[in-house]
C-alpha cells in the first residue's frame, strides 16, 4: 500500500527565524521505501512528458532529480551557486528575503530544443525555481514540467511559475 508521504516530513517551528515553520524532508530521505515512492511518482510524471534532461538547483534539487534521471536513463545538470562550476556558465539572479542570490548552469548543459524537467525539494515563494527555469530557457531548453516533494501553498510560488506544469507530492497551507 502507498505510504502517506506527509508522515515523513518533519516540521520545525521558528526555524530559521521566529514565525517560520521549516518543513524538512530528511525523514523521507532516510526511509528507503518513502524515498523510492516519492521518486517513482516523479518518474511517472516525467515519463508522461518525454523528458530529455533534468535540471535541479543546489543542493536538494540534486537529491530529488538525480534518482529520477538515473531511472529514466537521462542526464542531470546541476544549477549551482557562485564559484562552483568550472566551465563557461549562464547566470540567473533571484531575490531572497534579504538581498539576492544567483544560480549558474554550464552553457553546454542543455542543447536547444531539449525537453527539461526542473526538480527541487520544496516550492516556497518560487524564486529559486524561477531562476532555474530562466537558466534552462537561456540555453534554448523547453521546460516541460516542474516537480517538488513539498509545496508551501501560502507562499504562492505557483503563481510565479504559472506558465509551467507543476507536480508537488505534499502540500501545506
Ligand atoms: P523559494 O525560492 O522561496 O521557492 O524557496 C525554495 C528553496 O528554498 C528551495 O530550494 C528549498 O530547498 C528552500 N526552502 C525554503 N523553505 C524551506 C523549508 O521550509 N524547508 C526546506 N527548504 C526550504
Amino acid at each position: 500500500m502507498a505510504l502517506n508521504l506527509k508522515d515523513y516530513v518533519a516540521s520545525y517551528p521558528n526555524f530559521p527565524e521566529p514565525g517560520v515553520t521549516f518543513r524538512d524532508i530528511s525523514p523521507l530521505l532516510e526511509d528507503g521505501e518513502a524515498y523510492r515512492q516519492a521518486t517513482d511518482e516523479i518518474v511517472n510524471y516525467a515519463k508522461g512528458k518525454n523528458v530529455d534532461m533534468i535540471v535541479g538547483p543546489e543542493a536538494r534539487g540534486f537529491i530529488v532529480g538525480c534518482p529520477v534521471a538515473y531511472e529514466l536513463g537521462i542526464g542531470f545538470a546541476p544549477a549551482r551557486k557562485k564559484g562552483k562550476l568550472p566551465g563557461k556558465t549562464v547566470k540567473a539572479t533571484y531575490g531572497l528575503e534579504y538581498g539576492q542570490s544567483s544560480l549558474y548552469l554550464h552553457e553546454d548543459a542543455i542543447k536547444p530544443g531539449q525537453r527539461v524537467l526542473v526538480t527541487d525539494d520544496l516550492l516556497a515563494t518560487g524564486g529559486t525555481i524561477e531562476a532555474t527555469i530562466e537558466l534552462v530557457k537561456d540555453l534554448g531548453g523547453i521546460v516541460v514540467g516542474t516537480a517538488f516533494i513539498v509545496e508551501l501553498m501560502d507562499l504562492k510560488g505557483r503563481d510565479k511559475i504559472k506558465d509551467y506544469d507543476i507536480l508537488s507530492l505534499i502540500k501545506y497551507n
